[in-house]
């Protein structure tokens, strides 16, 4: 049986990962709490995984954290579309559970123009 993991929409365009129609191109990604008390709105939360889009160097960088098989899958098969597997550790949120995995259905990445990962936030956090 395959963990659950939630189809990522992602707005954050200045990321290296971001890919055209709102996708996130990454192979995992990392929700955290952007303090060390367990986040308590949208803002407290962010995207670990968000790297500065920064030409051809920073492309190359991100190569070991992409989603080729989802990538290849999602080309050859309409119906498959590209979205990493997520780990989130904000267990103040009521989509967290045990082992780090995130139960909501989808996910919204905000952020648009961010500069580094502190810019970006889980939009669909909810406090428990
Ligand atoms: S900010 Fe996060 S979710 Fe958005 S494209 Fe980058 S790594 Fe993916
Ligand atoms: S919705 Fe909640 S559990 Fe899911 S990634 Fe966002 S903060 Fe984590």
């Amino acid at each position: 049986m395959s963990e659950h993991h939630p189809k990522v929409i992602c707005e954050v365009d200045t990321c290296t990962h971001w890919l055209p129609g709102e996708v996130c191109g990454a192979a995992n990604i990392d929700i955290l709490n952007e303090e060390e008390q367990s986040a308590e709105s949208v803002e407290h939360t962010m995207c670990k995984t968000f790297a500065e889009r920064r030409g051809l160097a920073n492309l190359l960088g991100s190569a070991d954290n992409v989603n080729w098989r989802g990538a290849i899958e999602a080309a050859i098969m309409p119906d498959r579309e590209l979205s990493p597997t997520t780990t989130c550790v904000v267990d103040s949120c009521v989509y967290w559970e045990e082992g780090n995995l995130c139960m909501a259905d989808e996910i919204f990445v905000s952020g648009s123009g961010a500069k580094e990962c502190q810019d970006t936030n889980c939009g669909t956090f909810k406090k428990k």
